[in-house]
Parts: C-alpha cells; sequence; structure tokens
C-alpha cells in the first residue's frame, strides 16, 4: 500500500473520531444519519451544512432528532444533485434578485418621470409665462424623457443577459439530471432509470390495457473473456452490446445496463411476439459481430447473449416481471446460451432444476 493511502485512511479514522466526540456532545443519539451529518461536519465537505450545524447549536445548544433528519435531507440526501440544484437555484435567485433591482430601479425614474411632467405642466398653466421660461421647461422636459430611455435601454439589455444567463443554468441543471441517469460505460440508461421507465410502462399497462414487454439479456461466458482479454477489451464489448441494442429498437423503449454485464429493454405498447422479435434481431446481429482488437487487429472471436423476454401480466408488478424476465434469461442459459426464451415457455423450462 502506497503512502498516500495510508495517511488517507489516518485522516478518516481521525474524522471519525472527532464526529463521534461531536456526536456525543451535541447530537440527539448515535444513529447512521446522526453519524453521516457529523462526519460531512468535520470533513468540512458541505459549507453549507456547516454553517446551518453551527446556526443551530448558537440557538438551542445542540441538535433534535428532527434537525438531524432535515440536515441530512437537505444536505446528504441524493448528494451531488441537491449540490449542483441548490448552486443553481442560488445563482438564479441572485440573477432574479438583479432583475427586481433593475425594475424597482426603472419604476423609480418612471415615478420621477410623471413628477417632473406635472410640475411642469403647473409651471405651464402660470400665467406669467414668458418665452425663455417656456425653452427652459421644454429642455427639462426633453433631459428627463432621454434619462428615462436610456434607463429603460440598460434595464432592457440587462433583461436579456439575465434571461441568457437563466437559460445556460436551466440546460445545466437538465444535462446532471440526464447524467444521474446515465450509466457512464455506454451511455444507456442506468438501474435507476430502468426502474422508473418499467414502472411507468407498467402503469400506461394497467390503466390502458395495452401491452409491456421487458427484455433482459446477460453475456455467455463473459468472465472468461475478461480473463482471456482483460477488462477493458471486456469493456469495449459491453459498448459493442449497447451499440448493437440501439440499432434495434425504436426511441420509446429504455435500454439499460444494470451494471455488470446484464442489460434489460423495456417496451412499452409491445407485445411478448414482437418484444421477442426485437431480442432475437438483438441475439442475431450480436452473435454475427467479429471482435477486432484495434490496437493489433487480432481477432478476439465473438460472443453471444442469453436472453429472456416477459409480457405484462394484469397483476405484474416491477418486482415480478423482472423476475419473469430473469428466469426465462437463465433458462436460455441451462438451455445451452445463445438464445432467447420467452415467459410463454412450459414452466418445467422456467423452473431452476439445478
Ligand atoms: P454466463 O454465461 O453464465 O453468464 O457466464 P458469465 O461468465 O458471463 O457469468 P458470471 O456471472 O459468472 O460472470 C460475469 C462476469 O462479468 C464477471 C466479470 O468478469 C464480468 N463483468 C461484470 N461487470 C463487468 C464490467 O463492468 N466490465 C467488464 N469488463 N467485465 C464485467
Ligand atoms: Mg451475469
Ligand atoms: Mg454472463
Amino acid at each position: 500500500m502506497s503512502h498516500g493511502h495510508h495517511a488517507d485512511r489516518d485522516r478518516s479514522f481521525a474524522l471519525a473520531q472527532r464526529a463521534q466526540e461531536l456526536m456525543r456532545d451535541y447530537g440527539p443519539s448515535a444513529t447512521p444519519r446522526a453519524y453521516a451529518v457529523w462526519y460531512t461536519y468535520v470533513a468540512g465537505e458541505q459549507p453549507l451544512l456547516n454553517d446551518a450545524i453551527k446556526r443551530i447549536i448558537t440557538q438551542n445548544r445542540g441538535l433534535t432528532e428532527h434537525d438531524t433528519d432535515e440536515l441530512h435531507d437537505q444536505y446528504l440526501g441524493g448528494r451531488r444533485l441537491t449540490s449542483v440544484a441548490g448552486e443553481t437555484s442560488a445563482t438564479m435567485l441572485a440573477e432574479i434578485e438583479t432583475v427586481m433591482e433593475m425594475l424597482d430601479l426603472s419604476v423609480g425614474s418612471a415615478a420621477q418621470y410623471s413628477e417632473s411632467l406635472r410640475v411642469l405642466s403647473q409651471d405651464l398653466s402660470l400665467s406669467t409665462l414668458n418665452r425663455a421660461r417656456l425653452r427652459e421647461i421644454v429642455g427639462s422636459l426633453v433631459a428627463t424623457t432621454r434619462e428615462v430611455a436610456a434607463s429603460n435601454q440598460v434595464l432592457e439589455a440587462r433583461m436579456r443577459e439575465s434571461r441568457a444567463e437563466i437559460e445556460t443554468l436551466r440546460e445545466k441543471l437538465e444535462e446532471t439530471r440526464l447524467e444521474s441517469l446515465t450509466d457512464t460505460l455506454t451511455g444507456l440508461s442506468n438501474r435507476k432509470h430502468f426502474e422508473e421507465m418499467l414502472a411507468k410502462a407498467i402503469e400506461a399497462s394497467n390503466q390502458r390495457a395495452q401491452p409491456s414487454s421487458l427484455v433482459v439479456l446477460d453475456i455467455d461466458f463473459f468472465k472468461r473473456f475478461n480473463d482471456l482479454y482483460g477488462h477493458l477489451t471486456g469493456d469495449q464489448v459491453l459498448r459493442l452490446v449497447a451499440i448493437v441494442m440501439r440499432e434495434h429498437v425504436s426511441k420509446d423503449a429504455t435500454l439499460a445496463r444494470f451494471g455488470g454485464e446484464e442489460f434489460s429493454i423495456v417496451l412499452p405498447g409491445v407485445d411478448r411476439a414482437a418484444a421477442r422479435e426485437i431480442a432475437e434481431r438483438v441475439r442475431v446481429s450480436v452473435m454475427g459481430r467479429e471482435l477486432i482488437k484495434r490496437s493489433t487487429g487480432e481477432s478476439l472471436g465473438k460472443v453471444t447473449i442469453s436472453v429472456g423476454v416477459a409480457a405484462f401480466r394484469p397483476e405484474d408488478t416491477s418486482v415480478s416481471m423482472l423476475e419473469r424476465a430473469d428466469q426465462c434469461m437463465f433458462a436460455a442459459k441451462r438451455a445451452g446460451r445463445n438464445r432467447t426464451i420467452d415467459d410463454s415457455a412450459a414452466p418445467e423450462t422456467l423452473q431452476d432444476v439445478a
């Protein structure tokens, strides 16, 4: 182990100890949530959390269970996304505040303008008005009008800037949201997004009596491939499978990698027969690709996949549907791999007899 690793380790234990001391002195109890809050506090990773804790302690001399829960949810739940969202909305608020200030300013000058007009019109009605005074009044009227116009122009330019800024922030937020749903290796959806989309498909099937299907696929003997050619080359195979999957599905399908070498396709509105066809096209297409190592031109042979297909049934939940698709996929493995089995197969085929 490297020296740096030891230093990290020492630091983390020191932080843990300090977190425990603080938890004993100020915390309500030693729950995992309280520990997470205090550990983050001593690590100083979330300055806003630290500020909030200091504020509470100054006021109340300690944290209650409720305080801990709130701090945890606000500062530690779904960490990365919340912190970006927090930053983004803070910037957006600042931006909006500036615009409001500009508006105040503009309202102020408009009020001033109408006041000048009132005074001038009073002057105009005076009988003592002479030529010189009239010129003076018109001159001042022109000057004030120009001022107001200029200030409106500044306001308009500033509003345009703010608009662009807010638009950029919105895009950044959307980007982060998508990132949190994407598997970085393949660019497919991750498990979290997959679960959302499967739940949606099931809900739609329940409400509109339309079919939906779930395809699960797993690479055959992938461990052997990794052992032979290395993990990095294995990762390229995962990317290839993702590319092939993309080639064979329509827009409303959700393609996901579960982590590892398991993939899935959620197919809303697609019945068993059509889902099976899609699965078969993916399987045959993967099998048809010869893998060539780019650096050396060496052929790495081919990989195959085993596929399970489950079609929605009225009593289905995400869990039951996924279980059935998995069962079919394992049945395909047992039956010799490189094949597709769907959930219309005989129960003996699907039962794990091994
Ligand atoms: P089977 O045909 O029964 O599916 O055999 P298998 O070897 O594919 O299945 P098993 O579940 O035994 O092993 C899965 C292997 O997948 C283990 C690991 O080497 C590999 N693997 C899992 N995740 C990744 C990954 O992200 N990248 C790479 N390169 N390999 C992975
Ligand atoms: Mg596997
Ligand atoms: Mg496998």
